[in-house]
């Protein structure tokens, strides 16, 4: 078995800090949001943060980040947590028994991208369900929650994701997130959400966060990809969850010490960075507006609502790995995500110069790949 890393790394003199700490000059890497370089502001703060044992709850910086994120999302508690893998499996562990089922969309992280944790640690089936677009609405879910009978492993918890990555950054209506946890609550069910990106719905939305996860149990959301952070995710829910969550977070290796370095910088991100993300989600529909004037690519643009693009390239005869390919060496790095999807991701280190400059090599390689199979 082979793994693959990319690389690409970039080596920072600390005299330097104001200098531009963005993609490597003349490279458009579109590939993911995660991708993203702490800016100077971020740098200086981690440098100075004041920091204790985080185990021994004496982290200063980390206490501060935990009780603003509680705050912005009106829940009573937070937890820093080193990943967002990390985040929804402590949420996950924290709502279930071992021979539990979980229901969640069959496209979802926690389905499809978490190394299958949720059965591996959390003793958990997966239950997927199929939504629109991603969005799931009640009548899916209550399909395939299981009837109370003692021969059946029984469903726990309901794990939603907003914005829906892998439909291409899809948003939830809030109203259809607060019927699914009414009905799941009255069901007996615990609502988990993955909110990754959820300040990227909440941008979409023109909504506050808190209101849109008002009636979710537990929230999960992530410093490190849009809002900027080197690394980094937070879970929120009330103070019995966290309580809860703090002990799998240090059964699961999370329990770090003085993590004061690296939440100085989350809490720049937490305050700065939701306030700029309509600018990645104005290049992401320009991006998807160019991309449908290709020949050969397709997408409909009116559902690109926030940071993601994904479009089909099985017209172009290639498969999404060789058009990658074939735009890694013209400076414009993009991720295939099934055999003929292409996913392009804008965030912060992107601009729309560099927008328009993957449009072009875009049509220019897609163009080449017609002719020679003409
Ligand atoms: C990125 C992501 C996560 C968590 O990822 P980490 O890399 O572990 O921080 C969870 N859910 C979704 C939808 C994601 O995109």
């Amino acid at each position: 078995m082979s793994y693959t890393m990319a690389k690409g790394n970039q080596r920072v003199d600390p005299d330097q800090l104001e200098e531009e700490l963005k993609s490597p000059a003349g490279i458009v890497d579109l590939r993911s949001d995660t991708v993203t370089r702490p800016t100077a502001e971020m740098r200086r703060a981690m440098a100075g943060a004041e920091v204790g044992d985080d185990v021994y709850g004496e982290d200063p910086t980390v206490n501060r980040l935990e009780r603003r994120a509680a705050e912005i999302f009106g829940k009573e508690a937070a937890l820093f947590v080193p990943t967002g893998c990390m985040g929804n499996l402590i949420a996950i562990k924290t709502w279930t028994h071992h021979g539990d089922e979980v229901i969640c969309e069959e496209r979802s992280h926690v389905n499809l991208y978490e190394l299958a944790s949720m059965s591996a640690i959390a003793g958990c089936m997966p239950r997927v369900a199929r939504g629109e677009d991603g969005i799931l609405r009640w009548q899916e879910i209550e399909a395939v929650i299981r009837p109370k009978i003692y021969y059946d492993s029984q469903t726990a918890l309901i794990c939603l994701e907003n914005t829906m990555n892998m439909w291409g950054g899809t948003v939830y209506p809030t109203s259809q997130v607060e019927e699914i946890c009414d009905h799941a609550h009255a069901a007996g069910l615990k609502v988990h959400l993955d909110g990754a990106r959820v300040f990227n719905a909440a941008t979409a939305l023109g909504e506050k966060v808190a209101h849109m996860t008002r009636k979710v149990d537990s929230v999960m959301f992530c410093l490190s990809k849009g809002l900027g952070a080197p690394v980094g995710s937070m879970i929120a829910g009330s103070k019995a969850f966290i309580e809860k969550g703090r002990v799998y977070r240090k059964m699961f290796g999370g329990g770090m010490r003085q993590a004061g370095v690296i939440a100085a910088a989350g809490l720049i991100a937490l305050e700065k960075s939701p306030g700029r993300l309509h600018v990645d989600h104005e290049n992401a529909k320009r991006l998807a507006e160019g991309i449908a004037e290709i020949p050969g690519l397709g997408i409909d643009p009116k559902k690109v609502r926030s940071n993601i693009v994904i479009f089909d390239c099985s017209k172009t005869g290639k498969t999404a790995v060789e058009l990658c390919d074939a735009l890694h060496p013209q400076g414009v790095w993009a991720q295939d995500t099934a055999l003929h999807s292409v996913r392009m991701v804008t965030h912060c280190d992107v601009d729309r110069a560099g927008v328009e400059r993957a449009l072009v090599v875009l049509r220019d390689v897609v163009a080449k790949t017609q002719r020679k199979g003409a």
